[in-house]
């Protein structure tokens, strides 16, 4: 059982989500931590299996290399709260296949204190709560 884990990511939830400039948007979150993201980290950081390539029985497969010519894509047209877990974000060129958990989201989190801890080994990314 990783209750560890769970506990954790139910500890987390994001409280409020705006736009901040054309290209960026800033998340704050229930413990008091204001995040800030590119729309362009967001996409690229799409969870759907389509952007992220797949793991199956221990083989990846690659997602196939992205087009960054495509219009839109990197425009943020909706996010949609799913459940209390997640949000689901579409985008310009219409792909909201994406549902970022709000441990997903945190992760993806471009804060000064944030890419300074991110420095540091995966594992240790949760370790201040
Ligand atoms: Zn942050
Ligand atoms: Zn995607």
């Amino acid at each position: 059982m990783k209750l560890d884990s769970l506990v954790r990511v139910n500890s987390l939830k994001l409280k409020k989500l705006q736009r901040s400039t054309s290209d960026q948007i800033s998340l704050i979150w229930e413990d008091g931590h204001e995040g800030i993201n590119t729309l362009k980290t967001l996409r690229d950081g799409c969870p759907c299996a389509g952007c992220q390539g797949e793991t199956v029985l221990l083989h990846h497969y690659a997602a196939p290399a992205k087009n960054p010519s495509v219009p839109g894509m990197y425009e943020l047209r909706g996010a949609e709260p799913v459940g209390n877990y997640a949000i689901k974000l579409s985008w310009g060129d219409g792909h909201d296949m994406g549902i970022y958990t709000w441990e997903h989201l945190r992760s993806l989190c471009e804060c000064g204190e944030c890419s300074g801890r991110r420095a540091k080994p995966v594992g240790e990314t949760n370790a201040h709560q």
